[in-house]
């Protein structure tokens, strides 16, 4: 498979150029097309696999530029993570204006992320701790939110993050989408999928 033949935009083909990407990696060239066609997904992908471009690209081609409310919210377990898929966002969007995007992590002062949330923000990738503190203070509204992803699902359970986890996921509306990442599949994991996702396609590299 060649990026030419995926179902990308000549906005984000641009940046892919740019980045200097040639061809998608596995994990990208089979869940890239099921998730633009809306399915549910579980990605079965170790770090350094592609993985964060496999769901930010499908993030950048639905997110409505002309829609200033949040649409997508990416769940990491580290700010480190929030922080290096945040930076792989901007760069894969950066020919397609009118998106913003925010890190909301722990650590930072919340007044700078609120001030930014206010301007209007269409994507957020947060720790979840952060972003049930700014649920709680009203800062942060999912009802608009379209799509979902848990990035490194396991790592977020492990970091004992399943309670708020699933209080966000029952924040957003009940049609969205929902697509986790994981490197390996934990029966936590598993009741999640039952819960929160439907007909979820697996896809394991
Ligand atoms: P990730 O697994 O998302 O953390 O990505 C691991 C590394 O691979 C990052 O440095 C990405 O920039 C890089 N990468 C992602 N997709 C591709 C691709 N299609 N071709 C070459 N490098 C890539």
């Amino acid at each position: 498979t060649k990026f030419e033949d995926l179902p990308i935009s000549d906005e984000i083909k641009r940046s892919i150029a740019e980045i200097g990407f040639e061809e998608p990696s596995p994990i990208q060239a089979q869940s890239i097309p099921v998730i633009l066609s809306g399915k549910d997904v579980i990605g079965q992908a170790q770090t350094g696999t592609g993985k964060t471009a496999a769901f930010s690209i499908p993030i950048l081609e639905k997110v409505d530029p002309n829609n200033k409310h949040l649409q997508a919210i990416v769940l990491c377990p580290t700010r480190e993570l929030a922080i290096q898929v945040s930076k792989e966002i901007r760069k894969l969007g950066k020919f397609k204006s009118g998106i913003k995007t925010l890190p909301v992590y722990g650590g930072q002062p919340i007044d700078r992320q609120i001030k930014a949330l206010k301007s209007g923000v269409q994507v957020v990738i947060g720790t979840p701790g952060r972003v049930i503190d700014h649920i709680n203070r009203k800062t942060l509204k999912l009802d608009d939110v379209k799509m979902v992803v848990l990035d490194e699902a396991d790592e977020m359970l492990d970091m004992g993050f399943r309670e708020d986890i699933e209080l966000i996921l029952n924040q957003t509306p009940i049609e969205r989408q929902t697509t986790f990442f994981s490197a390996t599949m934990p029966k936590e994991i598993l009741e999640l999928t039952k819960l929160y996702q439907h007909e979820p396609e697996i896809i394991k590299v």
